[in-house]
């Protein structure tokens, strides 16, 4: 989050695509700044089954591709953070062009993000 009240271990300001709320209290590993993320859901792809034992039932939830700026504490520069959510298995990802071009399109903003 920009503003002129620096935590103690800020040796700048955030940059403007930060969304973090930073403490004081953060520790080191959460002392990060990140941009906002931007999902594309896979359409094709198996969802990963999930029951609800309180419930007694069971859902699916689809599989999909996180794209984030990131920029780590003291870190040179920024980097763009790419990670499946959902995944039951490894091995390669089925993408619509839809969704293909929604991927592509969101790791292209997350790169104008860290670059500006
Ligand atoms: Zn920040």
């Amino acid at each position: 989050m920009r503003g002129e009240d620096l935590q103690f271990w800020q040796t700048e300001p955030c940059p403007p695509w930060c969304r973090v709320e930073h403490c004081s209290t953060d520790d080191y590993e959460d002392r990060s700044c990140e941009g906002e993320t931007r999902g594309v859901t896979l359409s094709l792809e198996q969802a990963l089954y999930v029951e609800n034992r309180d419930r007694r039932d069971a859902y699916g939830v689809p599989l999909h591709f996180d794209v984030t700026a990131q920029h780590r504490y003291r870190e040179a520069e920024p980097l763009v953070l790419i990670w499946t959510v959902h995944a039951t298995e490894s091995g390669p990802r089925r993408l619509t062009v839809d969704e293909a071009e929604g991927f592509a399109n969101a790791i292209l903003d997350a790169v104008k993000e860290a670059r500006s």
